[in-house]
């Protein structure tokens, strides 16, 4: 286009940095002063306050949201010969983990309506050898977490809360609702650190305090060690910064979802709701928009011509996880999970970030009507 307004970008930290510089600059030079860099302090202090907002009784603080997922399997004893199912679409962590610890990742379709595991088709793919089940809040949108719960009776729910921090289920946060929950603190996700981290939280105290060792290769005492862990730690830096942006957290998703509502009335007024659909606001399951996925005819021809128009737009995710190259001995075939096939072709998240203004979300419509007209 010829016009010269700078792009709208998918995301922008920079405008978030801002807000935060003088705070986290306070924050960093306190731990500079201590000198103690790996747990310690900051970690534990980080840790209440994360299970204060979260309302569970414990958080343990991990190296990343990867690391959150691993040590969380690790912890109910996950590994070889055991079968862990997910959904195929989503970050391709949730299913690495599993397979990283020698059990098979077994896969079950979305539900169309919120891109999450579909509780109706979780019965039927549960054995004997099922030791727990990944529900994803994909996007920042709970799963059904109680329909899951009732399709697998006794099974343990690990709950990948990565896209999630702050949404709800029924008014209870995720990451209490199932045994476990996995939160990453990747610095594009809601709660972002300078680098990575991520938070594991239970309300079971045994599980907690094995996690705790976990993250230490197992130790307890110093050198004593009864089983096998992994270095999981978080380090003082990440959390005092986290410490900072916290307290905020609340006022930035209300953003998003007011970043949210906005999209839903421009996208209605540019007479575009038959073509594009909606990200689905479903009772009793908040939303917080980590992203904000539309489904849309035409998806790929749609992002270049936006990409034409200086906006950004980005496809979380083009390939389901059953169609990765190194899932490839699992014996899945493309076909097997119609659902997720279908969002991989027509999702296209649009930018959604809290300092997003409303004359950029109105570019961002423009841009759309322009290539449907
Ligand atoms: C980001 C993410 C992860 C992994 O988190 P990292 O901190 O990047 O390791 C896992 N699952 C989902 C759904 C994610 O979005």
């Amino acid at each position: 286009m010829s016009d010269q307004k700078p792009n709208v970008p998918l995301f922008d930290l920079t405008r978030q940095w801002s807000e935060v510089c003088d705070d986290v600059h306070a924050a960093v030079e306190r731990v500079f002063a201590t000198q103690q860099f790996i747990l310690g302090p900051e970690v534990a202090a980080l840790e209440k306050e994360c299970a204060a907002f979260l309302k569970v009784k414990r958080a343990v603080a991990v190296s990343s949201g990867t690391d959150a997922l691993l040590a969380a399997l690790m912890t109910l004893g996950v590994g070889s010969g055991d079968e862990v199912i997910t959904t195929p679409f989503t970050f391709f962590a949730t299913a690495g983990v599993i397979h990283r610890l020698g059990a098979r990742p077994v896969f079950v379709d979305i539900d169309p309506r919120d891109f999450n595991l579909n509780p109706r088709k979780l019965a039927a793919a549960v054995t004997s050898r099922t030791k727990a089940i990944i529900p994803v809040h994909l996007y920042g949108q709970a799963a059904d977490m109680e329909a899951l719960a009732a399709a697998a009776p006794g099974i343990p729910l690990v709950e990948d809360c990565c896209q999630a921090i702050g949404t709800e289920y029924k008014g209870v946060p995720v990451g209490g609702i199932g045994t476990l929950g996995c939160f990453s603190f990747f610095p594009t996700k809601n709660l972002g650190a300078f680098g990575d981290g991520g938070l594991v939280t239970t309300n079971d105290e045994a599980l907690a305090d094995r996690l705790v060792d976990m993250r230490i290769h197992g130790m307890r005492p110093k050198y004593v060690h009864h089983f096998v862990g992994g270095n999981f730690r978080l380090d003082a830096i990440q959390a005092a910064i986290l410490r900072v942006k916290l307290p905020r957290l609340s006022g930035w998703i209300a953003k998003r979802q007011a970043g949210a509502a906005h999209y839903r009335e421009l996208l209605a007024s540019a007479g575009l709701a038959g073509t594009v659909t909606l990200p689905a606001e479903l009772p009793g399951r908040s939303h917080t928009y980590h992203q904000y996925v539309v489904r849309v005819p035409q998806r790929d021809a749609l992002r270049e011509h936006m990409a034409k128009e200086g906006v950004g737009a980005e496809i979380y995710y083009p390939i389901s996880l059953h169609e990765q190259e190194c899932f490839a001995d699992l014996g899945y075939r493309k076909g097997d999970f119609p659902e997720s096939e279908k969002a991989e072709a027509e999702v296209l998240a649009l930018p959604i970030f809290p300092e997003l203004r409303a004359d950029e979300r109105e570019r961002v419509v423009a841009a759309i009507a322009r290539f449907y007209r």
